[in-house]
């Protein structure tokens, strides 16, 4: 290969993913999934990673479940040399760490052969995570000074290992075997045969870091009689050593709430949730989708009418973050300034807008906050004095505009920009519980690709106009908060999770 490869091919990014944490990306793979053209996936990733590809980017399913799979006819896949020599960046998503037990490195032999250029992102690989997750140390001053990761599929003869198996069953130190899942036994006999002793603390972590984490602690000898409750096709590490008997005491992930929850919260605007943050932080894995964008209009000739006809109006209402951002740009281009609009009233919807006026030096004279309907109602006097022009965005006249209807308050309404919504491109995933914060995301859910198939799994609203929003568009279980607080989640999920779990007991 020469030092500078051809500039038409595009760049292959080999990323890990980690074991399926999403938190645990690193920083440059979630810039990565952002900004790349086509990412080419795994089947070990997870759907809350791969909802965090950008919506416009091709996604590949490149099929294979691990190092063990003997049956690839290829190194690299096909699909994706194929976009790279088109000129395509592609992420090659890989659990763990593409370096431990991930094919990496005879993919690279591949790309180097076609001079396409490539980069190694590394991962959390699963032995880490798991052993994080289910709470012991991996090292101990006192019980263990080296950790090995070794695959332990190579028992009857199929695949071909490297490893020293009669040095590992001497050693004290920790052991991770990847791969063993189904071989359980035939792992644990040859440690013992080999001079392990057979009361060696032993483990098997499943679907390590995810809501679905499964961990069976034994020993040598106990192990392979406790796993049979475990589902052969998900993915799941044998720890060996000292340290495993320290997860008594440290597992720490157990004692969150809702700790064995994924859960979905379907998101009806862009930036941070506070839900989000407030489910992970009581140890749920939580998937957010969709995607929300927001864009410039094609044409503004209706918001610039409306600017210059500013003065005409008693109040400016913000009725979405987007609206204030948008319109202050569109002000500025028209050429106005603010100082001159002192007869108008500044009026917002939510608290986040209110942050978003100030931060341009705006303070607003009417806040509305709680149920929209109930907040138009209390202001209704201050909102009669004379003309509104409502400021919102492609999808979000709806409700706001039947309120003011309702309540017959004269308004302008008018779009700011556009508001996208897109989800991702993959099967609706498997959850334990549906989110959904408001009337906007209820909807957004049940008309989008994934309602059909979500629709009868139990759904948490946020108070009373989503919960029958929800069920106006077939949702079958929707469970309402006891208050619109999101503080109102958590108990509710508890309550949820301990009835469901006592009906699946025998
Ligand atoms: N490159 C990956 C390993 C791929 S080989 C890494 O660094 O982790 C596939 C094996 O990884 C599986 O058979 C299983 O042993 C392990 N594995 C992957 N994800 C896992 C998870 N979330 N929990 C437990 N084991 C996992």
């Amino acid at each position: 290969m020469s030092d500078s490869p051809r500039q038409t091919r595009g760049t292959v990014y080999l990323v890990g993913a980690g074991p399926g944490d999403p938190a645990l990306l690193t920083r440059r793979a979630s810039e990565l999934l952002s900004t790349v053209d086509v990412v080419a996936y795994d089947a070990l990733i997870t759907p809350a990673i791969l909802t965090l590809v950008n919506p416009k980017a091709e996604l590949l399913s490149v099929g294979y479940r691990g190092y063990g799979s003997s049956r690839l006819k290829h190194r690299m896949h096909p699909e994706v040399i194929d976009r790279a020599l088109k000129g395509l960046n592609v992420v090659r998503l890989k659990s763990g760490d593409p370096w431990i037990f991930g094919r990496a490195g005879h993919e690279c032999e591949e790309l180097l052969e076609n001079e396409i250029p490539f980069e190694v992102v590394p991962g959390i690989t699963a032995a880490l995570g798991a052993a994080a997750y289910a709470g012991f140390p991996l090292t101990h001053k006192d019980l263990s000074s080296d950790v090995v990761l070794t695959s332990g599929h190579d028992l009857r003869g199929e695949f071909h290992s490297n490893s020293d198996w009669n040095a590992l069953a001497r050693s004290a130190g920790t052991l991770a075997i990847y791969m063993a899942a189904t071989k359980v036994r035939e792992n644990c006999d040859r440690l013992m045969q080999m001079g392990r002793r057979p009361d060696t603390p032993a483990a098997i972590v499943a679907q390590g870091t995810q809501g679905r984490q499964r961990v069976i602690t034994g020993t040598l000898t106990t192990l392979p009689d406790m796993v049979g409750v475990l589902d052969q096709k998900v993915p799941a590490v044998m720890m060996i050593g000292e340290t495993i008997g320290l997860r008594d005491k440290f597992r720490w992930l157990e004692r969150k709430p809702l700790h064995d929850l994924t859960l979905l919260l379907v998101r009806a605007r862009q930036g941070h949730s506070k839900l989000a943050e407030l489910m992970r932080g009581q140890g749920a894995e939580l998937i957010e989708a969709p995607w929300i964008t927001t864009h410039p209009l094609d044409q503004y000739s209706e918001l610039d009418q409306a600017i210059h006809n500013l003065p005409r109006y008693h109040n400016v209402v913000f009725s979405c973050e987007g609206s204030v951002e948008h319109f202050m740009a569109r002000l500025r281009m028209c050429g106005r300034d603010l100082r001159r609009l002192r007869e108008v009233n500044f009026v917002t919807v939510g608290s986040a807008i209110v942050r978003q006026l100030e931060a341009c030096g705006v303070t607003p004279d009417i806040v509305l906050t709680g149920h929209c309907l109930e907040a138009v109602t209390a202001q209704q006097s201050r909102l009669n004095c004379g003309k509104s022009l409502v400021v919102t965005s492609t999808r979000g006249r709806h409700k706001l505009h039947s309120f003011f209807e309702t309540l017959q308050l004269a308004a302008d309404f008018v779009d700011a920009y556009e508001y996208r919504v897109q989800f991702p491109n993959i099967p609706a995933p498997e959850v334990d519980f549906v989110l959904l914060p408001s009337s906007t995301s209820a909807a957004l859910l049940l008309e989008g690709p994934w309602g059909e198939t979500l629709r009868h799994r139990p759904m948490v609203a946020l108070g009373p106009i989503t919960q029958s929003t929800a069920r106006d568009h077939g949702a079958t279980q929707v469970y309402r908060t006891a208050s619109d607080d999101i503080k109102a989640v958590l108990p509710l999920l508890c309550e949820l999770k301990a009835r469901t779990r006592d009906e699946a007991k025998p």
